[in-house]
C-alpha cells in the first residue's frame, strides 16, 4: 500500500468483539491471564498477547505497525517522546567503553544528552567536523558501535547523505541510526537508502497539530548482528536479566527492537500513554495531506524571504544555491521541508525586533505543527552549547527558524512582512 492508505489503515484491524472502526483506546494496566499456565507462556514470550502496559498495548501496537509500515520497517516500539526513543535506540547497541559517531548538526537536547549525559555514562559521542562521510569514516575504530544523523537536522536544515552514511557504517560493520523526524516518511524513508534504525519524535510532522508529545524506534530487521556477535553481544548472549533469552535467536530478523522492548522499555519504562498513542494516530492520518501542505507552503515563504530587502539569507535546501540542493534533489525530488532558517538584516536587535513583532507566526520552540512557529536558537534550545559548538551545530546568532505551518501562505507572508518591515528604522 503507499504512505496515503497506510497512513489511514495501517496496523489496524476491525476489532472483532465491538467492530470499533476507530482504533480503540485500551486504557488498561493490565490484561488477565487465562491460566497460570497461559501466564507463564506469556512471560516466556511463547504466545502472543499482553501482559501489562509498560511492555505493550493494544492501542501503542496499532501506532507501532502503523509507523514501522510506514518507514518500510519490519517492527517498532513507541515510547513517551522522541528523547526516550534516541535515548533507547543508542543504549541498545552500546557498552561501557564504546563508542558511537555524530555528525554535528543535532537537535539541541540530543546534542545535550549526546556531549553529556552519555558520556558521563562511559560512551563516547564523537561529533564529526561535518556530515560529509569522509568526517564521519575517520573517527571510526573498533570500539564504534553505530553512527548517528539527522536526515534533515533541526535546526540546521542541512540534508544527510543517507546512503552514503549507510556504506560507510556497513563497511565498517556497525548500523546507521537516523532521526527522521523533520523529513517524516512521507518525504523520506532512510530505510529505503540503507538505513538500519529510524528513530522519530512523533511530537512533531507526525502526530502534526502540536497536542501530543511521543517516539518511536524502528527497526529495518536488515543489521546482521548475527554476524558481528563480538561486537553486539547483546543481541548473540544469553540475556541473564530475561531468563536467557537469545535475542537474535527468539526475535529473528527483529531481535534490535526485541531487546529494545525486552531490556529498556520493560525495565526503565518511558511509556506513551494509549490516549496519546490514539492522538498521535489520528494525526498520521492526515500526515500525507499536510506535508503535502506544508511543502508547498514552505517554498512560497522561502521565495518571500528571499526577495525581502530586509532579510540577509536564507537557507532552504529548495534554492539551487543551497550546498544541500544536490541532496534535496537526490531525496526529495527537488522539494525541500517546510522548516527553514533565515537572517535578519541588522544582526542581533533587529532579529530581536521581528521575533517580538510577529502576530500570527507564533515564538515558541516547536516544529512541525499545522500553526506556523518561529523560534530562535540561540537564545532556547541551543543556548547550552558553547560558540563553537553552535557554530558547528549551524546556529549562528541572529538565525531565525521557521516551521511553516498549513494556514494559507498569503495570511503567513503578510505577517512576516509586517514583522519585516517592524526593523527598518534599526
Ligand atoms: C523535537 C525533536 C526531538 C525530540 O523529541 P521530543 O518528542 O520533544 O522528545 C528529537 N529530534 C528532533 C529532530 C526533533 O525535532
Amino acid at each position: 500500500m503507499r504512505p496515503e492508505t497506510i497512513a489511514i489503515h495501517g496496523g489496524y484491524e476491525i476489532e472483532p468483539t465491538t467492530k470499533a472502526v476507530a482504533v480503540p483506546i485500551y486504557q488498561t494496566v493490565a490484561y488477565a491471564f487465562d491460566s497460570a499456565d497461559h501466564g507463564a507462556a506469556l512471560f516466556n514470550l511463547e504466545v502472543e498477547g499482553y501482559r501489562y502496559s509498560r511492555i505493550s498495548n493494544p492501542t501503542t501496537a496499532v501506532l507501532e505497525r502503523r509507523v514501522a509500515a510506514l518507514e518500510g520497517g519490519i517492527e517498532a516500539l513507541c515510547v513517551s517522546t522522541g528523547q526516550a526513543a534516541i535515548n533507547y535506540a543508542v543504549l541498545n547497541v552500546t557498552e561501557l567503553g564504546t563508542n558511537i559517531i555524530s555528525v554535528p548538526q543535532l537537535y539541541g537536547t540530543t546534542h545535550t544528552l549526546f556531549a553529556h549525559i552519555f558520556r558521563g555514562q562511559g560512551v563516547e559521542v564523537r561529533f564529526a567536523r561535518s556530515d560529509r562521510p569522509g568526517d564521519v569514516t575517520e573517527l571510526i575504530d573498533d570500539k564504534t558501535r553505530a553512527v548517528y544523523c539527522e536526515s534533515v537536522g533541526n535546526p540546521a536544515g542541512n540534508i544527510c547523505d543517507i546512503e552514503a552514511l549507510a556504506h560507510v557504517s556497513h563497511d565498517y560493520g556497525i548500523p546507521l541510526i537516523v532521526d527522521n523526524t523533520v523529513a517524516t516518511p512521507i518525504l523520506l524513508r532512510p530505510i529505503d537508502y540503507g538505513a538500519d534504525v529510524v528513530v522519530h519524535s512523533l511530537t512533531k510532522f507526525m502526530g502534526g497539530h502540536g497536542t501530543t508529545m511521543g517516539g518511536a524506534i524502528v527497526d529495518s530487521g536488515r543489521f546482521p548482528w548475527k554476524r558481528y556477535a563480538n561486537r553486539f553481544p547483546m543481541f548473540n548472549q544469553p540475556d541473564l536479566s530475561y531468563h536467557g533469552l537469545v535475542y537474535v535467536d527468539h526475535f529473528k530478523d527483529a531481535a534490535y527492537i526485541g531487546r529494545c522492548r525486552c531490556v529498556y522499555q520493560r525495565t526503565t519504562g518511558a511509556v506513551l500513554p494509549p490516549l496519546s498513542a490514539f492522538l498521535l494516530l489520528q494525526g498520521i492520518e492526515t500526515a500525507p495531506l499536510r506535508v503535502e501542505r506544508h511543502v508547498v507552503n514552505g517554498r512560497r515563504v522561502a521565495e518571500f524571504l528571499r526577495g525581502h530587502p530586509r532579510v540577509e539569507w536564507v537557507q532552504y535546501a529548495g534554492f539551487p544555491e543551497s550546498p544541500y540542493h544536490a541532496l534535496a534533489k537526490k531525496y526529495f525530488g527537488g522539494a525541500a521541508c517546510s522548516l527553514m532558517t533565515f537572517g535578519v538584516k541588522g544582526g542581533f536587535e533587529a532579529g530581536k525586533k521581528f521575533y517580538d513583532a510577529l502576530k500570527l507566526v507564533l515564538r515558541l520552540v516547536n516544529l512541525g505543527d499545522a500553526k506556523s512557529l518561529a523560534c530562535h536558537p540561540a537564545s532556547t534550545t541551543h543556548r547550552q552549547m558553547t560558540s563553537e559548538e553552535k557554530h558547528k551545530a549551524g546556529v549562528s546568532p541572529e538565525m531565525i527558524r521557521l516551521s511553516v505551518g498549513i494556514e494559507h501562505s498569503d495570511d503567513i507572508i503578510a505577517d512576516l512582512d509586517q514583522a519585516l518591515r517592524a526593523t527598518e528604522e534599526i
